[in-house]
Parts: structure tokens; C-alpha cells; sequence
């Protein structure tokens, strides 16, 4: 990650260059602002710019060791902290370590993200993840030995904010006598939750929201989206890179859905079994909360489909795709089969929570289908 990888924030990164090429590296900054702005990112191209060994004005050379260190986020002088949940099984305060191996893979994958991208990537969703009161001991142990490429140290914390009270007394108490050649970075969505005897220590940063045109601009050119989808998406987001991103899985996956849908109602209007054999075996090869989630969609556009036919379009919540697909198809949702429809998709999403088979309950499924649309 360097500064050419971040979004916009170009005041920032000259001027993080413009410290680190001048020598004048406070021993702890507080990047806040905003979700979603890009401060972690900078964080890791600010630490890259401190550990890189012949940095280009004050920029991260991306040749030397340390840089290609940095580049799989193993260097040995830069730590982490960041929020955990204890795994299950385990009792007791647990370190950022234990996860360290999912987070520098998660930092892999994009330096944009959430809590609930990273409760994910912990695999352990719907829990409240925290740094704990073991984490201060275990930055003074990581932080006590000498820095091994003989440069600088740098712990980026991520959330301070989340820490228990011990961790950040403890916190606090490292950063009123900081160690040699060490900086610390915090990143922060809410500085007003942080000790204020903390914030007083470190030179606070200050990130803006990212403008729209310029996140509409990188949707563009590196995801490549047409200029209204990336518009429309970068004006969804408000100001969140990582909200952005978010959206387009969720973009991918209903064309996606909008595709089998669509192929579902073809081959069992046409009777063509071994197709639909082959469409049940592609769903059933997903996860179970996707074909939840597929279920659920199919529901939607069967009800999206009978309103069709009223005729009132204020009433329809369909994008351009789905309304030209029910200009024809429409007319085979009416009052004789939506009710049916409805409650073998539903009838099917409770075997899938229910552990059926998904084989078996998605080929079933295509089966009543081809009954169900002559009606
Ligand atoms: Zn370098």
C-alpha cells in the first residue's frame, strides 16, 4: 500500500511525504474522520514511507527490503493492534495476534473496510469485537525489542477507541514516555470517544469525506464502471470508499441473481428438465446464506412481477434490467399462481435453513415451477 494506491486525500499524503523527507515525525499522529475515507490506507503508506530504506521524498520506494517487507504487511518493526473477539473455546483476554494471520490477508485484499468486513474476515459475525487489557502488554513486549532493521518502530492501532479501560491507561502511559524511533498511528472514525488524555499526546490528522467525482472517477478507471453506475454508486456511498465497495458486491450478486431467476422461469416454461437439473446443481454448489439470500431475491421479483401487471409504476421497485424482463414475462405471474409461487420460494428457503438438501430442494423447486406457470 502506498500513497499512489489511496484515493484522493492528496493534501494529506504531501504532506505526510513532506514530514517523513523532512525529518519531522511526531512520535504519535490520530488519523480520524469519517468511515471510509481512506485513513487506514494512509496509515500503512505513512508506516511504509517510515520503514522503507531509501524512501523518495519521503515516499515509500517499493524496491528496497523493508518495501517488499511491508508489501505482505510482514515487516518485523511494524505491529498491529486492532479489535478481536475472543475465539470460541477460549477463555481469558486474547491478543491481536491471534488474529494477526486473518488481518494482514484482509489488508491484502483492500485496506477498505468495516467492522463487519473484518468480523467476517474473523469468521465470527454478529459478536462485539474489542482490544483487550492483555493487548498493553503485549505492545510493550512487542515494542521492547530493538527494531530490527535498526529504523524506525511503528504500531498502527486500529479503533483505539474500542480499547478497555486497562488497555488504554496503559496505552496512555506508553505515549507520555514513548520508546526511541517509534511512532505510533491511530486510526479513528470516533476521536471523541479516545481518553482525551490520549488525543492530547498524538498530532491529530484530520481526513475529509471523499468527494464524490473522485470516487466516482476510481469506480471508473479500476472497476471499471460506466460514468452513470459509478455516479449513481459513489453518490450512494456518500463520502465511503468501503461503502462503495460494499455495494457492488451487492450489485454483482443481484445481476447474478437477476440471470438464474430469469433462466429459471425460461427452462420451466419450456420444460427443458436437464437444464434445469444443471440450474439447481450451479445454486445448490453455493453457500447457504447466498441461496437464502438468491430465495429471497425471487420472491421479490415474483412480487414485482404480478404489481407489474396493475400498470402502476410508482408501486414497482425494479432497476432497468428487471423492468425489461417483465414487460414480456409479467403476464405469467397472476392472481391464479402468485400465491403458489410465493410459498414454494419460501417453502424452499425453510428447507435450505433447515439443512435439505439444496440439490434437492432447487431441482424440486424447478419442477413445481413448470406446474405452477401454466396456470
Ligand atoms: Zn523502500
Amino acid at each position: 500500500m502506498y500513497y499512489d494506491d489511496i484515493i484522493g486525500q492528496d493534501d494529506i499524503k504531501a504532506r505526510l511525504a513532506r514530514d517523513v523527507a523532512e525529518g519531522h515525525v511526531p512520535h504519535a499522529r490520530l488519523f480520524c474522520g469519517p468511515p471510509g475515507c481512506g485513513k487506514l490506507a494512509t496509515a500503512l503508506a505513512y508506516a511504509a514511507s517510515l520503514l522503507c530504506e531509501r524512501p523518495v521524498e519521503g515516499r515509500p520506494c517499493g524496491e528496497c527490503p523493508s518495501c517488499k517487507m511491508t508489501a505482505r504487511w510482514v515487516h518485523p518493526d511494524l505491529h498491529f493492534t486492532f479489535p478481536v473477539v475472543r475465539p470460541r473455546g477460549r477463555s481469558g483476554d486474547v491478543t491481536s495476534d491471534v488474529y494477526l494471520a486473518q488481518w494482514r490477508e484482509q489488508l491484502c485484499r483492500t485496506p477498505y473496510f468495516d467492522m463487519t468486513d473484518w468480523l467476517r474476515a474473523m469468521d465470527v459475525e454478529n459478536q462485539q469485537a474489542m482490544i483487550y487489557a492483555a493487548e498493553s502488554d503485549a505492545i510493550v513486549q512487542r515494542l521492547s525489542l530493538t527494531a530490527s532493521r535498526g529504523g524506525w518502530r511503528v504500531l498502527v492501532v486500529w479503533h483505539p477507541e474500542l480499547m478497555n479501560e486497562t488497555a488504554a491507561n496503559k496505552l496512555l502511559k506508553i505515549l507520555e514516555e514513548p520508546p526511541a524511533r517509534t511512532a505510533f498511528v491511530l486510526v479513528s472514525d470516533r476521536p471523541d470517544r479516545l481518553l482525551s488524555t490520549i488525543v492530547s499526546r498524538t498530532q491529530r490528522v484530520a481526513f475529509p469525506p471523499l468527494p464524490e467525482e473522485v470516487m466516482a472517477r476510481t469506480l471508473s478507471e479500476q472497476r471499471g464502471l460506466d460514468a452513470d453506475d459509478a455516479r449513481a454508486v459513489a453518490h450512494a456511498a456518500a463520502g465511503s470508499y468501503t461503502r462503495a465497495l460494499a455495494r457492488l458486491v451487492a450489485n454483482e450478486d443481484e445481476a447474478l441473481f437477476f440471470d438464474l431467476f430469469v433462466l429459471l422461469m425460461r427452462l420451466s416454461y419450456m420444460r427443458k428438465v436437464k437444464d434445469m437439473h444443471d440450474w439447481a446443481q450451479q445454486v445448490a454448489s453455493w453457500g447457504r446464506e447466498r441461496q437464502k439470500d438468491f430465495l429471497q431475491y425471487c420472491q421479490r421479483q415474483v412480487r414485482e412481477n404480478f404489481v407489474y401487471n396493475f400498470r402502476l409504476p410508482a408501486l414497482n421497485y425494479q432497476s432497468r434490467r428487471e423492468a425489461d424482463f417483465s414487460r414480456r414475462f409479467a403476464r405469467f405471474v397472476n392472481e391464479r399462481n402468485v400465491v403458489g409461487i410465493m410459498n414454494e420460494l419460501a417453502a424452499a428457503q425453510r428447507d435450505i435453513e433447515q439443512n435439505v438438501s439444496p440439490r434437492m430442494v432447487f431441482f424440486d423447486l424447478a419442477l413445481k415451477m413448470i406446474v405452477l406457470l401454466i396456470q
